[in-house]
């Protein structure tokens, strides 16, 4: 039995898929993972989606059954929050300043929302979504119905606002980007985006920003910087996220954009780990550090830290993928595109089943599926490949995606 000591520093998906592999690999120390949520490991996406709004059971969100920490002899510290990382001395610092001493340490502290700096953002009824506990409160509020403006256009606003919609509430999205998500994928996109919240209903004020939030006691108005008053009973604030990098910082270990890693997953600090929205990991494919705000992300990485901590050959490499669900249309992403020549469409755009290629110098370097299933490995493919793609076969129906990889054109 091994002497060894592994702590785990957040207790989401990442922290609790790593914890797993720990197991599954045969590792038979102590993992002691700590999270200071009251809940056991949760997944966040059904929190904008069938859980928000109600068509779904809480049991169904968690990550683990409730009985597999203890048969799996994990140590989950639920409700305790690890204040400091003592890399010297190889400990961490648990709230009330009782030490636990690790041989490796995985930092899985995820990520927080980007509070908004406006007068009256701490009224009542100014809300943000990031834990279950947000969400129960947010579900209770969908229940009441009435009047929401959404501040913030990206996914977590524009999934809101769709079950918002959904739950029968009349919705009002602001938000300063002239298209939802246009920096990300363009005008197309954005469009697409956007028209659907309107066909549904939502009031999409876009081009303007948040001035105050005003009200007695609670919010009863938004004023724009625009000058308009957008009249509501709540506020939901989706305005982007920022790593939760304080304790690697503050241990001196190096931080840029969340805990830089390198393609081991492994901080400045040799038994030190970080996996998940926190790690600003190099990527060996795309030769740059990379941080992914995704479940997908949490998922692969958290498992692949552990192995890593385990002493095994890590090289993560994965092509960012993350999914979203808006009413009736679902999509998937594959890629990083920060530049692109054109974007070109697979597909019944008008019908809302098709696949965008994001293409660069000929290449494909990101795609997104639209209420099409099943094309999205292929898409990666097509990404890993690097090969110049010919666009009208790419964009052609009957020409099958598969086709347009090395392997299948060997
Ligand atoms: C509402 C919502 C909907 C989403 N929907 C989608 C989606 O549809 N598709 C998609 O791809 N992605 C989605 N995401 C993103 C996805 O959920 C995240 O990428 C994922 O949760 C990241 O997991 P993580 O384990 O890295 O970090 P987190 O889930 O942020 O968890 C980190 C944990 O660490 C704990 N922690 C932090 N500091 C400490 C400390 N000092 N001591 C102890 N514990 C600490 C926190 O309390 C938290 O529980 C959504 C996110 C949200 C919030």
């Amino acid at each position: 039995m091994s002497k060894q000591t592994f702590v785990i520093v957040g207790a989401s998906l990442a922290g609790a898929k790593a914890a797993q592999e720990l197991r599954e690999r045969g590792f038979d120390g102590r993992v002691v993972l700590v999270g200071s949520e009251p809940e056991r490991p949760y997944e966040r996406p059904p929190l904008t989606k069938d859980y928000l709004r109600g068509e779904s059971e809480r049991e169904k969100v968690y990550v683990h059954p409730a009985g597999y920490y203890d048969e799996h002899e994990i140590e989950l510290l639920s409700d305790v929050t690890v204040t400091a990382v003592g890399p010297k001395a190889s400990v961490v610092v648990l709230e009330g300043g009782h030490e636990l001493a690790y041989d490796r340490l995985l930092l899985s502290t995820g990520s927080e929302p980007r509070r908004i700096p406006v007068a009256g953002e701490d009224l009542e009824g100014v809300y943000y979504l990031r834990t279950l506990a947000d969400c129960d409160a947010l579900r209770a509020r969908l229940d009441d119905g009435g009047r929401v403006a959404v501040i913030g256009a990206g996914w977590i606003g524009s999934e809101f606002a769709a079950s918002a919609r959904q739950r029968g509430l009349e919705v009002t999205v602001i938000d300063p980007v002239a298209l939802p998500n246009e920096r990300v994928f363009g005008a197309e996109i954005g469009a697409f985006y956007r028209d659907l919240h309107v066909r549904h209903g939502v009031r999409m004020l876009l081009g303007r920003g948040v001035h105050a939030f005003e009200g007695r006691k609670a919010v009863s108005r938004v004023k724009t910087d625009h000058g308009e008053i957008v009249e509501c009973d709540f506020v939901v604030v989706g305005i982007g996220i920022t790593p939760r990098d304080s304790l690697a910082r503050d241990a001196g270990l190096e931080v840029g954009n969340g805990i830089v890693v390198n393609e081991r997953l492994t901080t400045t600090a040799p038994d030190i780990f970080a996996a998940g929205d926190v790690a600003d990991a190099w990527n060996p494919f795309y030769q740059r550090p990379i941080r992914v705000e995704h479940w997908a992300n949490a998922l692969n990485q958290g498992p692949a830290a552990a192995r890593a901590m385990l002493g095994e050959d890590v090289s993560y490499d994965r092509i960012p993928y993350f999914f979203s669900d808006q009413y009736d249309v679902g999509m998937e992403y594959s890629g990083f595109a920060e530049q692109w020549d054109e974007v070109v469409f697979r597909g019944d755009r008008d019908a809302g089943e098709f696949v965008a290629f994001w293409l660069r110098e000929g290449r494909v370097v990101a795609g997104m599926n639209v209420n099409l299933w099943d094309v999205n490995q292929h898409v990666q493919d097509l990404i890993r490949s690097r090969r110049e793609v010919d666009v009208d076969a790419l964009t052609d129906t009957a020409t099958p995606l598969e086709s347009l990889t090395p392997e299948s054109a060997a």
